[in-house]
């Protein structure tokens, strides 16, 4: 954290956009370091003017990432972010669930969960489970070794856990 003063004191205000100038991280967004920690300074300077610090991400309603000037700066989530950069063209369509819009998957998180079921049951052969769900045999085997959809929690496990 720095006191107001010196921050604004980084910042090169125009008629528009009130530009820092106080670093960048390389990715477009100002930045600074202050007691061995990272800002944001946009983040910062939504801060200083609110009085509270964001908790959701900062958009900037100019579009100008470097731009710290509050009355361009607006809370919202990431979700809103993506969607934001979506349409200005920058950035990608907004991501559907992480397994879901892997390119091989028909699959769902539930249908990995069965299929590994399934095929630890011990009653079927990956071929068939293959068959079963309409996917390759191949695509059945990455699910049943976990190469694929990793982050599908066993529902043992998850169970044991609990
Ligand atoms: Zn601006």
């Amino acid at each position: 954290m720095i006191p107001g003063e010196e921050f604004w004191s980084r910042v090169h205000k125009t008629d528009g956009c009130w530009i820092w100038t106080g670093g960048n991280r390389g990715n477009g967004y100002g930045t600074f370091w202050a007691q061995g920690k990272r800002y944001y300074a946009h983040r910062y300077a939504y801060y200083l003017a609110s009085g509270k610090m964001p908790e959701g991400i900062i958009l900037h309603a100019c579009d100008n990432t470097i731009c710290v000037r509050p009355d361009h700066l607006s809370e919202g989530t990431q979700a809103d972010n993506v969607i934001d950069m979506w349409h200005k063209g920058r950035g990608v369509p907004p991501p559907r669930h992480v397994g879901e819009s892997h390119p091989y998957a028909k699959l769902t998180e539930e249908t990995v969960r069965q299929i590994r079921q399934q095929y630890d049951s011990g009653h079927y052969t990956q071929s068939e489970l293959a068959r079963a769900h309409g996917i390759g045999r191949t695509a059945v085997g990455c699910v049943v070794r976990h190469e694929t959809w990793r982050h599908v929690g066993d529902p043992q496990t998850t169970k044991a856990a609990a």
